[in-house]
């Protein structure tokens, strides 16, 4: 049976302009999608409107144009995608995996508090499974499995092993809000779908939300993409690069210095040639990362 054409995606959100960590989730996509000389997506995660930053997106992609990754495919945009997003939503609710929740933050915090058994990870403890008792609708969650049905397994291109129990460890997750704000884990599975992505390749620190995805991906009947999940890069304090930590927007003068710093982070060990041209960088690069991971 011959395997489905290699699609894969890097998928910012605009919260800001692209800084060295999200460059190297951008080269880490970039690299593996010319490695299986398939093609390469963007889609811009812009459906959290409170974070989106007016310009952001514009300025990601003369980013990525001006570090030398061109997608394959017009960019896509996920705030003209909400009509899939309800159809999808209706479709999961109508086969009984949806139901409203009327509990506040507060009220989901003292029912852990008072919890007779430890839950250290914060699960939703499922308090409005059996109807909102009155309560006005905040948000509704997906129904997780009880049980062993709830262990989810992948096997991470670069993490290896990754096991997450659905019900002790996240419990029934949000899709929608009341306000008609959508789960980014709704919005990604549906345009991965839609969009064919074979392969994911992104920033570890969304290592945790893969079982999430995978298990909406089961209850829609669509496949699952092989996944990678790269190192995030942190600062001098060990925090995450991103625009909260402060992060600085990149230096563009020396992009291929800069591409060359965001590949070493990757582990690849360039020689000197990849700082002479875009060509040559790209060329051994991908050569590095084929014989990792193609
Ligand atoms: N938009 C997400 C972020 O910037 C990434 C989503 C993904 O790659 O699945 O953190």
């Amino acid at each position: 049976r011959a395997s489905k054409p290699y699609r894969g995606r890097f998928a910012p959100s605009p919260t800001g302009p692209l800084h060295f960590g999200s460059l190297v989730g951008a080269l880490a996509s970039c690299l593996d999608a010319r490695a299986h000389r398939g093609a390469w997506l963007v889609r811009i995660e812009d459906i959290d409107g409170p974070r989106n930053v007016p310009g952001a997106a514009e300025d990601i992609l003369a980013t990525l144009a001006r570090f030398g990754m061109r997608a394959d495919e017009p960019p896509i945009w996920q705030s003209t995608r909400t009509a899939r997003y309800q159809q999808a939503f209706e479709s999961l609710d109508r086969a009984g995996f949806i139901y409203p929740c009327g509990c506040t933050r507060k009220e989901i915090a003292d029912s852990l508090l008072n919890a007779r058994t430890r839950n250290t990870t914060l699960a939703y403890p499922g308090t409005c499974r059996h109807g909102l008792n009155g309560k006005p609708a905040r948000a509704w969650r997906l129904r997780v499995p009880d049980g062993d049905a709830a262990i989810v397994t992948f096997d991470d291109r670069w993490q290896h092993a990754q096991t997450q129990n659905l019900a002790t460890e996240v419990g029934d997750f949000v899709l929608k809000r009341a306000d008609g704000q959508w789960a980014y884990q709704l919005a990604v599975v549906v345009d991965d779908a839609d969009s064919d992505i074979t392969h994911v390749v992104r920033g570890a620190d969304l290592l945790d939300s893969t079982a999430r995805q995978i298990y909406l991906q089961r209850c829609m009947s669509v496949p699952t993409p092989a996944y990678l999940h790269v190192p995030v890069v942190v600062n001098e304090e060990g925090e995450k690069l991103s625009k909260q930590t402060g992060a600085a927007a990149l230096d563009a003068r020396d992009p291929l210095a800069t591409l060359g710093a965001a590949a070493r982070h990757l582990g690849l060990a360039l020689g000197a040639s990849a700082e002479t041209s875009f060509d040559a960088f790209y060329a051994e690069a991908t050569a590095l990362w084929a014989k990792r991971f193609a």
